[in-house]
């Protein structure tokens, strides 16, 4: 039997990839803004409900235009419980990351917390969307806008979230998502700017080209972030999909749970279902011994789960001076994220939601036995 992974990407008939490429195969436009990104960019505000949109190479690419294209400088108030492309995009825009610990149940930046945190040197606040679950924006918008902060919400895992109605990636000044080969919709690696600004969209759309103007003039300190035309082709053959993809992940997630129910030790991060995506399944275990329990007897069974996020940043202390975040700490040990992708049937979500069940119970009741 071939392994389990935490994830696998969902992926078009690979004839529908070859023939969307044909155009540009006869036309030998490969990349610069060509037609098919353009297609993609349309398609996807469409898919989306979003006036613009940008696509850029990938979500890390997408956060530091975002920054350079806001200007912003000295502080920049993050969360410790993400991916580490959240921060290091910080200190490559030569800002620094400021952390914020985390609601326990939301997983996301703690808005109460944020305040105590600004000083002179603050320019913006940068949240995560962890695993798509919606942070409090509005809160994070009064804070904001009370100490004339931009706010750049990094929303990698937040493909095609509704919030009231209203699309996610609109709050903010900018978001930032990421169409890695690992996400909900993915064009093998990709990512996109989104903002409500026409202007600010313009910024952003010369800084990925070198800087350029519509009349090829160097105008704005730029770099090269463009999405290639192959990608482009791979994300709207992709883009058929989505629509399946993402009710297949709801009613996964739904199974998961169900199965996972009896045990009673694990806990879940607090999710909106309707606001929410479910790319993830992230399973909160009573401490990182039965975690690592767990994640041996999946291993025994070719079940590859992953510690996402772990480690917390801010104990990365070869890049950050180390502050301790208890919240973030403490979650970033217990967090393990089980496969969920298109392909995992039922019997398999039933079969490893029975092994993490079963390794918890003999992990119980094996401190028990001992005094
Ligand atoms: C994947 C991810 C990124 C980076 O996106 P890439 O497209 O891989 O560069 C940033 N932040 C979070 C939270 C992510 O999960």
């Amino acid at each position: 039997m071939s392994a389990i992974h935490v994830t696998k990407p969902a992926l078009a008939p690979l004839d529908a990839f070859a023939r969307k490429l044909e155009s540009a195969w006869e036309s030998g436009v490969l990349t610069h803004n060509g037609p098919l990104v353009r297609e993609l960019e349309a398609r996807l505000c469409d898919y989306l409900a979003l006036p613009r949109l940008a696509a850029v190479t990938n979500g890390t690419i997408a956060l530091q235009l975002a920054i350079r294209a806001l200007g912003l400088r000295g502080e920049i108030i993050t969360t410790p419980f993400s991916w580490v492309a959240t921060a290091s995009a910080i200190v490559y825009e030569g800002c620094r990351p400021v952390f914020v610990d985390i609601d326990p149940e939301t997983l996301n930046i703690d808005p109460a917390q944020i305040e105590a945190r600004i000083t002179r040197h603050t320019s913006a606040i940068l949240p995560v969307h962890v695993f798509s679950n919606p942070c409090a924006t509005g809160q994070i918008g009064e804070i904001a806008a009370r100490h004339r902060l931009k706010v750049i919400y990094d929303g990698a895992h937040a493909f095609n979230v509704r919030l009231g109605g209203q699309p996610l990636a609109l709050a903010g000044d900018v978001t930032a998502l990421s169409f890695h080969a690992t996400k909900l919709f993915n064009t093998g690696e990709g990512g996109a700017c989104v903002t409500a600004d026409p202007e600010l969209d313009a910024r952003i759309r010369r800084l990925r080209f070198f800087g350029h103007d519509d009349a090829r003039n160097i105008v704005d300190d730029g770099t090269n972030g463009k999405m290639t035309e192959i990608h482009a082709a791979l994300g709207l053959v992709n883009l058929e999909f989505a629509a399946p993809v993402e009710r297949k992940r709801r009613s996964d997630y739904a199974h998961y749970l169900a199965c996972l129910g009896s045990a009673p030790a694990l806990r879940f991060q607090r999710i909106d279902p309707e606001a929410c995506n479910h790319s993830y399944l992230p399973v909160i275990f009573p401490d990182e011994d039965s975690l690592l329990a767990a994640e041996q007897a999946l291993l025994a069974e070719s079940v590859v789960a992953r510690r996402y996020f772990y480690p917390a940043l801010n104990t990365l202390d070869r890049l950050f001076p180390y502050q301790p975040f208890p919240v973030a700490e403490s979650i970033s040990r217990r967090i393990l994220c089980l496969p969920l992708y298109f392909e995992l049937g039922i019997a398999d979500i039933e079969r490893i939601s029975g092994i993490v069940v079963d390794s918890l119970a003999r992990h119980s009741s094996a401190k028990r036995a001992t005094p």
